[in-house]
């Protein structure tokens, strides 16, 4: 009997084509274009192009690796280079990034060295902090900064951008978003630049887009989770009219044996160093399944089936098996959450199994990646 590989993720990429057109059209009306970010999904190829077949024009990851395949892969879509480049990625950056986010100056004078030397003209995001504390140019500090890139040939500023949520957690609230809209706005009236991107942040600015009268001057935004898990980050909350299930976590039963729910003997540390309690549940069915931590995160899994996951070292993961009778062989779905989703499509060791939403959406595919 042949199987399907396990452990796997499943990724539907006819749910993931719609989540794109959703939120592309929801935000649209409020005259903001969506950028799709797939750094979560390693640039998966199949699941760029689902997107783009959404209505996305433009994609954005973190690696150059990952644009630089999305940009052999000749997709249609403008590539955005979302964390500023390293020193080291320089020339990279100006041969497969359309455009890339950017914070010092020292690497802006080696993008333009380099796109001089390449004969283009590199397109650049100047990021701005707005209290998230990670990347971004204080407001007080970029007139000034503007200026001595204004003299710099082979780049030329497109945008302005800023970011939440991702380090401090800070909210983009109402207010948040009033400050950095009208700090772009005095930007555009002392210099004039053609911001065809004033970036206000990612899926963190899920309920502000949704409820705000005034979007300012924001006029892009970068969905990287919400699009692909259907879900905004500062709560959690499901967003409606999308999909949450684009993603399932595939693994197998190895063994399945009635034990004692506490280990025997003196305990010590485990191998990540964390030292361990086990609840005594009496004597229990505990079923192992054959992928563990180097595969999976393993706290972003939640099981689809009522059995509970007891804990798990690098290679395997050990269940409650409860009231399920799981034998060797069976399967136990999950739904994942983002880093569960990261680590499952970075791993070389989970097999990425793709579903059509049809035969045609197949062949679409084949056809755009062939
Ligand atoms: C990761 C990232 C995003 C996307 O964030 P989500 O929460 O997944 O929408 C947007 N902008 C920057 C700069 C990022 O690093």
């Amino acid at each position: 009997m042949s199987r399907i590989k396990a452990p796997r993720i499943e990724i539907h990429l006819g749910k993931l084509a719609h989540n794109a057109k959703i939120l592309k059209t929801l935000f649209g009306e409020k005259g903001i274009e969506v950028t799709a970010v797939v750094k979560g999904v390693t640039a998966d190829l199949a699941i760029a192009s689902s997107l783009i077949n959404g209505g996305i024009t433009s994609l954005a990851d973190s690696k150059i690796m990952n644009i630089k395949k999305l940009k052999e892969a000749k997709l249609d879509a403008t590539l955005i280079l979302l964390r500023t480049p390293a020193l080291s990625d320089i020339e990279q950056v100006v041969e497969y990034a359309d455009v890339s986010m950017n914070t010092e100056i020292e690497v802006i004078r080696a993008l333009s060295a380099e796109a001089l030397r390449q004969q283009k003209i590199h397109s650049i995001i100047l990021m701005v902090e707005m209290g998230d504390l990670r990347e971004g140019i204080l407001p007080k500090h970029l007139p000034a900064f503007i200026r001595q890139i204004q003299n710099l040939k082979g780049v030329q500023i497109v945008g302005i951008g800023t970011n939440f949520a991702c380090f401090g957690g800070v909210i983009p609230t109402e207010q948040k978003m009033r400050q950095f809209s009208s700090f772009v706005r005095s930007i555009k009236k002392q210099f004039s630049l053609p911001l065809v991107y004033v970036s206000g942040g990612n899926s963190a600015n899920y309920q502000w887009l949704l409820n705000t009268k005034d979007v300012g001057t924001v006029n892009n935004i970068r969905l990287g989770e919400s699009m692909l898990l259907g879900r905004e980050t500062i709560h959690g909350t499901p967003i409606s009219n999308l999909y949450q299930d684009a993603f399932r976590f595939v693994a197998e039963v190895i063994e399945s044996k009635r034990k004692p729910s506490v280990p025997i003997g003196k305990t010590g540390n485990n191998f990540l160093g964390e030292s361990l309690s086990f609840e005594d549940r009496g004597t229990i069915r505990r079923a192992i399944l054959g992928v563990g931590r180097q595969d999976v995160y393993v706290p972003g899994l939640t099981p689809i089936l009522p059995v509970d996951i007891l804990g798990s070292s690098s290679d395997h993961i050990v269940l409650d098996a409860k009231k399920v009778p799981l034998k060797p062989g069976d399967e136990v779905a999950f739904s994942v959450n983002y880093g569960a989703l990261l680590s499952a499509m970075t791993s070389p060791y989970v097999y990425k199994k793709y579903i059509y939403s049809s035969s045609i959406q197949r062949k679409k595919l084949q056809k755009t990646l062939a």
